[in-house]
């Protein structure tokens, strides 16, 4: 085995010592002008020396647990990160790779010894990297709601993951709970929310970080079901209300609740919004039949179309029975901070709940979903527990907000973070330009649709999101499209169904995202379509 060996990669020059003994035998030669020497002789002849104590195939636990080991290959983990992003604009954007592809190459078992991080690296590029559709990728994937995990949250979820704390209850680590009252209460105040929703207001209402929109639709309508609960009333006579264009998380809500669901219709005539009076006459019904409606979910920004349900009348209609109204606004949320769809979120001062996941247009990865309650005390009657272990003095004494109670798990990460950055770094300003910039994106895209006489769009366009049609033909024809854009890997679009009939749905933004991507996903449908005419 070599005991030193030298690197050479573009212009840096870096000598690896593999044994301990040879670093310290180094260490004295640096002390005699060694160091100064080789790096004299690289400068000399253009290259950058540095020095590593991480040789290439070092393996093992010890290795493993070294700080230069995350120092050095954090450092190339960041690059790869960078080169990747980069990278994957121009990549066909929908994996490629058979089911059970990674089984089939990588081992049947974990490995004995560790293994170096360069064989961990390149296992990255030659298998990891086949099996991914490229969320990333701003100018070909217009598919479900565009995401993007800006840089600056990125960092912010590493950070998380480094100092690791399990911010459960305050004193679990004070900063993480407090961080997340100050940059939710940021976020409401940026979504012109109503002040009931802030941790700084008088009243009993606040934020709180959940792992996504499904999870917060549990917890509220679990809240919800709790408060009927004390009213005797037994959860399998309980019902939820939803419509037809409510994200399944609210069912599925239900599901795990044992409780039911009502699906009110919407139509292509009301813009597949959900009708106060359909949602009344379901509820009065239900309520003759003996059952006991206990919440409604409606939703700012469906997932289909984009539509917005009416939140005053619906509020209206819910209280009479004192219903609660929980609001999803998942990826509709965000669009709050735009004064042109302010009077879409009129009567938010009515309802119990709203969730907007920062995951979504809010520039954060996954996974953090913003819950905003009007009144924290039904979730804490529903979630409460106070085991002898986690009794501290500054829980009981009543003056901290312990978020383990807002929540299902015990545990919780440090999530804040990556918002906070996110907030801080781009500024109101900047968040507003990204979310403006997604709405004329898709503004763009519809005026290329429109003039394209073998499309037509479906239903006016809203958000970021455009649906339309290949115009004068059948289902299976939208299909035929769907599956030829596919199979370029030059955009990633996929298709929804309203009013039965198969719609193609690109969504828009993204920060990178320009009129040249938007211009190219329409190229490719357009070039598909006359191919396959
Ligand atoms: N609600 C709406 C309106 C959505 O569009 C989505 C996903 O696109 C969800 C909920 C699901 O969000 P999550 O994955 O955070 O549960």
């Amino acid at each position: 085995m070599s005991l030193l060996s030298i690197n050479k990669s573009g212009n840096v020059i870096t000598l690896i010592f593999h044994n301990p003994a040879v670093l310290a035998a180094v260490g004295g030669l640096t002390l005699c002008g060694f160091h100064s020497v080789v790096r004299s002789l690289a400068n000399s002849v253009g290259l950058t020396f540095k020095k590593s104590r991480i040789g290439a195939n070092e393996k093992g636990w010890a290795s493993a647990t070294r700080p230069e080991d995350f120092r050095d290959w954090g450092g190339a983990l960041l690059k790869w990160i960078t080169d990747y992003r980069e990278n994957c604009r121009d990549i066909h954007v929908i994996s490629r790779v058979e089911p059970n592809y990674l089984q089939k190459g990588l081992p049947t078992s974990a490995p004995t010894v560790g293994e170096g991080w360069q064989s961990i690296m390149s296992d990255l590029d030659s298998k990891i990297l086949p099996g991914l559709t490229h969320w990333e990728a701003s100018n070909r994937f217009f598919a479900y709601f565009k995401p993007h995990a800006s840089y600056p949250a990125v960092l912010g979820e590493m950070l998380c993951a480094g100092l690791n704390v399990m911010g459960f209850d305050w004193i679990a680590s004070p900063a993480c709970t407090e961080l997340e009252v100050v940059t939710l209460d940021w976020l409401g105040q940026f979504l012109n929310l109503p002040d009931k929703f802030l941790g700084s207001s008088e009243g009993p209402g606040g934020g709180v970080i959940q792992g996504s929109a499904g999870e917060s639709a549990t917890v509220v309508l679990l809240a919800a079901a709790v408060r009927k609960q004390k009213a005797q009333s037994e959860r399998t006579k309980m019902v939820v209300y939803v419509s037809d264009q409510t994200h399944a998380i609210a069912q599925k809500a239900t599901m795990i609740l044992g409780i039911r669901c009502r699906v009110v219709k919407t139509s292509i005539e009301n813009r597949f919004e959900m009708q106060a009076a359909d949602l009344e006459a379901a509820i009065e019904e239900d309520v003759k039949n003996g059952l006991c409606p206990i919440a409604a979910v409606a939703t700012t920004g469906t997932t289909s179309s984009c539509a917005f349900d009416p939140l005053v009348p619906i509020a209206a209609v819910c209280k009479k029975r004192d219903l609660w109204v929980h609001v999803d606004a998942a990826y509709g949320g965000a669009y709050a901070c735009l004064d042109k769809y302010r009077e879409k979120f009129e009567g938010l001062e009515e309802v119990d709940s709203f969730c907007v996941n920062c995951h979504k247009k809010l520039l954060c990865p996954f996974d953090i979903a913003a819950l905003y309650v009007a009144n924290r005390r039904p979730i804490l009657d529903a979630l409460s527990l106070q085991p002898e272990y986690l009794r501290n003095a500054h829980s009981e004494s009543g003056a901290v907000v312990d978020f383990e109670h807002w929540q299902m798990p015990l545990g919780r990460r440090f999530r804040s973070l990556k918002l906070w950055f996110v907030m801080r770094r781009f500024g109101t300003e900047g968040l507003r330009f990204h979310v403006q910039n997604g709405c004329d994106l898709a503004d763009y895209f519809a005026d290329l649709v429109e003039k394209d006489e073998e499309l037509e769009i479906s239903v006016p366009v809203s958000l970021s999101l455009v649906c339309f049609r290949w115009k004068g033909r059948g289902e299976e024809d939208q299909q035929r499209l769907l599956d030829a854009v596919k199979a370029t890997g030059e955009a990633f679009v996929i298709h929804t169904k309203l009013d039965g009939r198969i719609v193609i749905r690109v969504a828009c933004g993204g920060v990178e995202q320009t009129k040249e991507d938007v211009l190219g996903c329409y190229n490719v449908i357009s070039r598909e379509l006359r191919r396959i005419k």
